[in-house]
């Protein structure tokens, strides 16, 4: 048997993007050949426990035989084929699955690429909206610490610090951002904590297309878990001067929170709502925005006569498929045991590590587990530190996480929280 090539890492460093990475000194980056459970193996032969499940995605492990199974029998049958004017059978179970499970009222589903693209559907959705119904508003409220994707609207709503407004100026529309949320997910809630948000929709309401933010945990933007009651709160002021929410469930939708979305933690139903990353498993790109009925309709009831939207892969069929897998393996609700035992296991686990000098904070949710600490991380040093320890770990500034599979074991998971104690205590 021939020997494979040696992944070709020259090539890469010197002429491949990476995420967040810069081109004149880049990063290492760890060749993977395979991934399976929660297992990622590297071209030595070294095996990984995933603690990132992909960013939020791989919620049941990599290489589940129900999903690469749905998707080699789509394989089969067709790829893709084109939406407009075309629909198939693994777009209506997909979307009518999405309808059943998502919160009450939303039962109108526009399938997008990826979460930026979804982010930027339902902003379009909002915008449309109101100009059919002859009252054209063109401002986002939104909250510090918010991330909502990369691409020119999401970034306008995504905290200006942390996406480098200043760089896009002239090009970023300015939205008004109110202060994120202070009261812990765990903490007493105090009232106080919704005054900016509250003052600055009383302000600007007239204006305010929609409300955007990360139902109950901030991501990207700080890893923050705030309190249900601010949520709620949201909803009623929204309800109170007819603004509409966008809930962008793209990082935590799908059980990762200990709920199926985020939203009922706060018991409320956004307007608008947007999911991606865990939707097809970690396996392929795809993502949703789903609304109420009676807003598709007022946007279809405008001047155009439809929402002005339509990718190219939009019902992608075998994302779909794979989607339709993954949704049928929630439905077996061993999610939930999963995530609670995962929730147990880190309220243990953590706060031995919230011991250690370097360490400001620890806090998790469900399977969230989040190590703040008083100092940036040496990238270099840290990603090779975890590797050593036999974990796949990204962190970012100064935070180090953890969202691992659901499928992990309560021995994985404890590696996982070692060798975070391990490679912080130097
Ligand atoms: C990741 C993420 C996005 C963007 O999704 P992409 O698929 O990376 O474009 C948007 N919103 C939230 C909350 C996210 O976590």
């Amino acid at each position: 048997m021939q020997k494979q090539p040696d992944i070709d890492l020259a090539f890469d460093q010197q002429h491949i993007w990476h995420p967040y990475t810069s081109t004149v000194a880049p990063l290492p980056c760890y060749p993977v050949t395979e991934a399976n459970g929660v297992y990622l193996t590297l071209e030595n032969g070294t095996q990984l426990i995933d603690g990132m499940s992909s960013w939020w995605s791989a919620i049941h492990g990599y290489n589940n035989p129900q999903l690469t199974a749905a998707a080699k029998t789509q394989l089969d049958k067709m790829s893709h084929v084109m939406f407009g004017g075309i629909t198939h059978q693994p777009a209506i179970d997909l979307c009518k699955k999405l309808v059943a499970i998502t919160p009450s009222g939303l039962d109108t589903v526009f399938l997008a690429d990826s979460g930026s693209v979804a982010v930027e559907v339902a902003l379009k959705i909002a915008l449309q909206y109101w100009h059919a119904k002859g009252e054209p508003r063109a401002k986002f409220l939104t909250l510090s610490h918010g991330y909502h994707g990369d691409t020119f609207a999401a970034m306008s709503v995504t905290d200006p610090d942390n996406s480098m407004h200043s760089i896009y100026k002239g090009f970023l529309p300015q939205h008004i951002f109110a202060d994120s949320p202070q009261c812990g997910f765990w903490d007493q809630w105090d009232e106080n904590d919704i005054d900016d948000f509250s003052n600055k929709l009383a302000h600007n309401h007239q204006h305010i297309a929609a409300v955007i933010l990360e139902p109950i945990v901030q991501g990207a933007g700080g890893m923050r878990l705030y309190h249900p009651t601010y949520l709620r709160r949201v909803r009623e002021l929204c309800d109170h001067y007819g603004v509409l929410l966008i809930a962008d469930e793209i990082a935590v939708g799908f059980g990762r929170t200990g709920k199926l979305f985020a939203c009922e933690h706060a018991e409320i139903s956004p307007d608008i709502l947007c999911v991606g990353k865990a939707l097809t498993g970690g396996y392929m790109t795809l993502s949703a925005v789903i609304t109420q009925k009676n807003i598709a309709d007022t946007v279809c009831s405008g001047e155009a006569g439809c929402f002005m939207h339509g990718p190219t892969f939009m019902g992608n069929p075998l994302a779909c498929a794979v989607a339709n897998a993954n949704l049928e393996l929630l439905e077996q609700n061993k999610w939930q045991q999963q995530v609670a035992a995962i929730e147990n296991q880190l309220a243990n686990e953590l706060p031995h590590i919230a011991t250690l000098e370097k360490v400001k904070q620890v806090r998790w949710l469900g399977a969230i587990g989040i190590i703040e600490l008083h100092q940036p991380v040496d990238m270099v040093a840290i990603q090779q530190a975890f590797v050593n320890e036999g974990v796949w770990i990204r962190p970012f500034g100064r935070l180090v996480y953890i969202m691992p599979p659901y499928i992990i074991t309560a021995s994985q998971l404890s590696s996982l929280t070692q060798a975070i104690y391990q490679v912080l205590n130097i």
